[in-house]
């Protein structure tokens, strides 16, 4: 046995699947990416899942079936115990059950350990990125939806299963119609998803944009986070105004949430938060001051550290855990 073991760590995306294979440190030693599946259902994203590993382990000089464990955080109802995904709305046809866990072990063969994508974020900042220095915090993941985590006393409060539904803090009592069907939801106005649906109206209606041109431009079919930081460095017009309106929601959803929690420090990830990074970091702090009630002390705002690779370190970390407890 060598005594080095390697992990997979996969960050299923609405937009892509991101994997890492990592060292004992953590270090990540070999990475994969590719789009997440626009059609069919959940065994093409596990397929997806499992091709993104072998390249990755590839990339490592190492092969699937050696590595320690693997560990995935993923959208939707995440029940470990069985293995099983729910109701992963981002995904396609993902609405019922998937045996996700299954799948996997029976394509690649080791462990494999599931976690909701956000939490297990959460967690590798707190562990090993920009939350180090605290026993509280918010994460917040500005990306297609806009998720939390919440750390306190060191630990990851999970309610009865379901806390830190941060993009669903009500900024506007009959706002919005936001994707989870509800009204005024924080994400109806910050999460990229809504944020392209309305894009898509505005340009329909006859409003100029560049947006859909950069989006054709770069072969993609889907507003990335990449394309609104090229249309908002154009100063495009209807970027601008909807990413002002994004920071705006966002102030006042995430201000409202320290309210309640008065935590040391908000860590700011996802692919529009690590995308657009430190001048909307700043944006952010700012947008949240006149809702802030201790407003002579506001919690930081800091980026994410581990950025891009955060959910898929994320998932290792879950996935070396769980060999603990074994
Ligand atoms: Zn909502």
């Amino acid at each position: 046995m060598p005594d080095m073991t390697l992990r997979a760590g996969v960050d299923l995306g609405g937009t892509k699947v991101q994997t890492v294979v990592v060292d004992e440190q953590f270090q990540v030693l070999g990475q994969h990416r590719l789009p997440t599946p626009t059609s069919g259902g959940p065994q093409d994203v596990a397929d997806t899942i499992a091709e993104t590993i072998r390249a990755a382990c590839t990339e490592a000089e190492a092969e699937a079936s050696e590595l320690g464990s693997i560990g995935v955080g993923s959208p939707g109802d995440v029940d470990d115990e069985n293995g099983i995904v729910t109701s992963a709305r981002n995904l396609p046809g993902w609405e019922g059950s998937f045996p996700l866990a299954g799948a996997l072990q029976g394509a690649l063969g080791p462990r494999v350990s599931l976690g909701n994508d956000v939490n297990v974020a959460t967690m590798a900042e707190f562990h090993l990125g920009s939350g180090q220095p605290y026993s509280s915090l918010l994460g917040v993941f500005w990306g297609t939806g806009v998720g939390g985590g919440v750390v306190l006393d060191g630990k990851l409060w999970l309610g009865r299963d379901a806390a830190g539904e941060i993009g669903h803090m009500v900024v506007k009592v009959g706002g919005a119609k936001c994707p989870c069907g509800r009204h005024g939801c924080m994400e109806a106005y910050a999460g990229r998803g809504a944020m392209e649906i309305r894009a898509r109206e505005l340009f329909k209606k006859g409003e100029q944009t560049d947006l859909f041109k950069i989006m054709e431009k770069r072969g993609r079919e889907r507003l990335t986070s990449g394309i609104w930081a090229r249309a908002l460095v154009r100063q495009d017009p209807m970027a601008v105004r909807l990413v002002d309106r994004a920071i705006e929601a966002l102030g006042a959803g995430v201000a409202s949430a320290v309210n309640l929690l008065d935590v040391e420090a908000v860590i700011l990830g996802g692919g529009l938060g690590v995308r657009l990074g430190d001048p909307y970091r700043k944006r952010l702090e700012h947008a949240m001051l006149p809702h802030v009630f201790a407003d002579t002390r506001p919690p930081p705002v800091l980026l994410a550290q581990l950025g891009d690779l955060g959910g898929a370190i994320g998932a290792a970390l879950l996935a070396s855990e769980a060999e603990a407890v074994q």
